[in-house]
């Protein structure tokens, strides 16, 4: 009997440890990443397009011509004001809100454009309204009044054109927009290392092999003029970066 109560607890600690191992192991790499995370200063970054920095992570502000538009909204609505203020930039003008997916890190500072039209990828609602988990139990927020905009549908918007493109990996409905033709906003569809575009991390990213071709498609885009990143910085050498997802 005794043995058997032995054999039964030794059973269920290598069970424990074989879903607890993997876990921390995932965490430790998750953090790792985030302390590797080279989010870009406030500042114009190029002519036009100014950089939003809360902690680890950017928003992108694009200036129109008729008005402000927004490449994600940061994690904090009084931060990402506090932020602007530093560009001279209110984000009542702040005409719409172009989420690349819907993590916190990225929607969270919405509520800082109350004049803005939201809008988010068409397959990213599954993960924020409930039915897809983000990991394991956890689940993204609702992120109230907002449009679906589908795979290659256009937006005009502060007289700018804005396209979506699906790029699912990090999560299923993530996307990146063209603006004005030549400035591509990815998110966390890839990272910049020395220039040159890699998988965002597999640890946070829900589908990586998805992500690698997700970043083929972004390699075939011509007349690219800056691409910029959620947590990587920006370059304007696209050719240069993409050069590997080409081949
Ligand atoms: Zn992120």
């Amino acid at each position: 009997m005794k043995k058997t109560v032995k054999r039964v607890l030794v059973i269920a600690g290598l069970v424990l440890a074989a879903a607890v191992i993997p876990l921390v192991i995932r965490i430790a790499t998750v953090v790792r990443t985030m302390h590797a995370m080279t989010s870009i200063e406030t500042s114009e970054v190029v002519p036009d397009v100014f950089a939003v920095r809360e902690r680890y992570v950017n928003l992108f502000l694009v200036r129109g011509p008729s008005g402000v538009i927004a490449f994600d909204a940061g994690i904090n609505p009084d931060s990402v004001r506090n932020q602007m203020k530093k560009l001279g930039l209110d984000p009542v003008d702040v005409r719409a809100v172009f989420l690349t997916h819907g993590d916190a890190d990225h929607a969270g500072g919405l509520a800082a454009f109350p004049n803005a039209a939201v809008y988010l990828g068409d397959q990213e609602e599954q993960m924020i309204d409930g039915r897809t988990a983000r990991f394991l139990f956890i689940r993204n927020k609702p992120i109230g009044n907002h449009g679906r905009i589908r795979d290659n549908e256009t937006v005009e918007a502060a007289g700018l054109k804005v396209t979506a493109i699906h790029t699912p990996g990090h999560t299923p409905g993530a996307v990146c927009y063209l603006a004005d033709g030549g400035l591509l906003f990815t998110g966390d569809t890839m990272r910049l290392t020395n220039g040159k575009a890699g998988i965002f991390s597999r640890a946070i990213n829900m589908d990586s092999k998805t992500q690698e071709k997700s970043l083929r498609r972004l390699a075939g885009l011509t007349g690219v003029r800056a691409v910029f990143t959620g947590h990587f910085g920006y370059t304007e050498d696209f050719e240069g970066a993409m050069a590997e997802f080409r081949k």
